[in-house]
């Protein structure tokens, strides 16, 4: 059997080597290093596929999430919701910005922020929404929107996790996450569903005035060369990590089927264990669509193992060299950081609930079978004793 990692790069290259290496050599006679055609080009492909109007590319998915806000122009001491349960990133930006982060409790089977608990901590200081699609399942955004329609509230998506994942409306129509809410941020870093050799992310919007907005923050704040009308950064995608993006884009919708057809191997092995739940598909999703489900794109395959020892799990799994994860081990309002005499731990039940029973299990598009039933039996027989 194979080595089995919790995310296999090299694999996934050598399906991809001779067009990423001749096009990483063009970039490199071209000199075209930063601005050059191949982030335009990236960029016109990614609002194809996405069927947005405007993707602008920058540097990383955390600067792509504070740029999102610097851009809808929020300002200290406005109040931003976003979900307990989520890399910190999303909450950091919150606090660089001088803005105050409200982390609220999320829904124990999508793992996503709980509607209910937006609406309760809504107050006149409210400004914006940051619902994060985590692990790639597609957070309530029907009825996010609802709220925030009602509200007045701008909605951030954060699609560093979700990148070629849908969501289905109530009304029937399908969108891919991050063209929903008013911008969303996303990553490329390596391990993400869609990720270059270095460091990338992009922005997402259908509004002409925030992306143009936006094109200017990334660039110093200049939207005449010299002429600095707004604070901004430096957030750049550079042309030789475009030009591999270039090359996996066209197998994204691919890569992520493998990643479902893993996930649905794992449920099939899970099926009937009672100290194992597997994740949900999506939101809306009966069991009989659950088969062919092709919604949600398992950036991470998690499970909650209930009743059982999690950490004696992961450890057993590692002594077995299978390599595991916990995202996320701490919520985020118990984070140092992050902590606040307004959080009151009833309100966060949920979450700190799932930090003890989640475990995510290797994930990527180059899983076989032969990994996945060793896997899954380890942790059956494991379970079993
Ligand atoms: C990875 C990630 C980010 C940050 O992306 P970087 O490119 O590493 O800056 C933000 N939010 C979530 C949910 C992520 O998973």
């Amino acid at each position: 059997m194979r080595k089995i990692q919790m995310v296999d790069l090299k694999g996934q290259y050598e399906g991809i080597k001779e067009r990423v290496n001749q096009s990483v050599l063009d970039v490199i006679e071209s000199t075209a290093f930063i601005n050059g055609p191949e982030v335009h080009q990236f960029q016109k492909e990614l609002e194809e596929y996405l069927d947005v109007k405007h993707v602008i590319p920058c540097a990383n998915g955390t600067d792509a999430l504070q740029i999102a806000m610097m851009g809808l122009g929020l300002k200290p001491g406005d109040e931003v919701i976003t979900a307990d349960f989520t890399f910190a990133a999303t909450v950091e930006v919150i606090a660089l910005l001088g803005l105050t982060p409200v982390l609220v409790d999320v829904d124990p089977i999508t793992f996503n922020i709980d509607t209910a608990a937006i609406k309760k901590a809504i107050t006149s200081k409210t400004k914006a929404i940051v619902p994060v699609h985590l692990f790639g399942l597609a957070a309530n955004m029907d009825e996010i929107m609802d709220i925030a329609k009602e509200h007045n509230l701008f909605v951030i998506e954060d699609n560093a996790q979700g990148i070629g994942g849908d969501y289905i409306s109530k009304d029937g129509s399908k969108k891919k996450t991050g063209t929903i809410g008013h911008v969303a941020s996303t990553s490329f870093f390596p391990s993400k569903n869609l990720g270059c050799y270095g460091d990338g992310g992009a922005i997402f919007t259908n509004d002409d005035d925030l992306a143009h907005i936006i094109r200017g923050v990334v660039n110093h704040g200049m939207y005449k060369r010299y002429h600095h009308d707004v604070v901004g950064v430096n957030s750049r995608l550079d042309s030789i990590q475009a030009t591999i993006l270039r090359a996996k884009l066209p197998n994204l919708d691919t890569y992520n089927k493998a990643r479902r057809d893993a996930a649905a191997k794992y449920n099939k092995a899970f099926e009937g264990i009672e100290n194992i739940i597997t994740p949900t598909c999506s939101c809306s999703c009966s069991s009989e669509m659950k088969e062919n489900c092709v919604l949600h794109v398992y950036h991470q395959y998690t499970l909650k193992i209930v009743n059982a020892d999690r950490d004696a799990l992961a450890a057993h799994l590692n002594e077995n060299n299978i390599p595991c994860g916990v995202y996320y081990p701490i919520p985020l309002h118990l984070q140092k950081a992050y902590l606040d005499d307004r959080y009151k731990e009833e309100n966060f039940t949920v979450t700190n609930q799932l930090v003890k029973e989640v475990i995510s299990l290797p994930m990527h598009t180059e899983l076989d079978d032969e990994q996945i039933e060793f896997i899954s039996t380890t942790i059956i027989n494991f379970l079993a004793k």
